[in-house]
């Protein structure tokens, strides 16, 4: 477990990647990174560090997911009832 979140600190300190990314690198599955994602921004913010997110976004209305506390992609945009999000994606600045 250890392994697979210090090399996921690892690959976003070098280049911005999304959840599907992330798990075709690591060999995971898509589910498995939303998991692990909480706890690296909490070893990052115990060392004084950040992960920065950038939200879905609505590729129909560009509705921004501003405000959303889960990291799973949303399954419709709430402002104009479409599914098609442009993946949140995630770096170490
Ligand atoms: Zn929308």
């Amino acid at each position: 477990m250890a392994t697979i979140r210090q090399k996921m600190i690892e690959l976003l300190r070098n280049e911005e990647l999304d959840a599907h990314d992330l798990s075709q690198i690591l060999s995971i599955r898509e589910k498995e990174v939303y998991e692990h994602l909480p706890h690296i921004v909490k070893s990052l913010e115990a060392a004084g560090e950040k992960l920065t997110i950038h939200p879905y976004v609505c590729l129909t209305c560009d509705y921004v997911f501003k405000d959303r506390s889960r990291l799973n992609r949303p399954g419709k945009c709430p402002r104009c009832k479409e599914g098609s999000i442009r993946m949140a994606t995630y770096e170490i600045l």
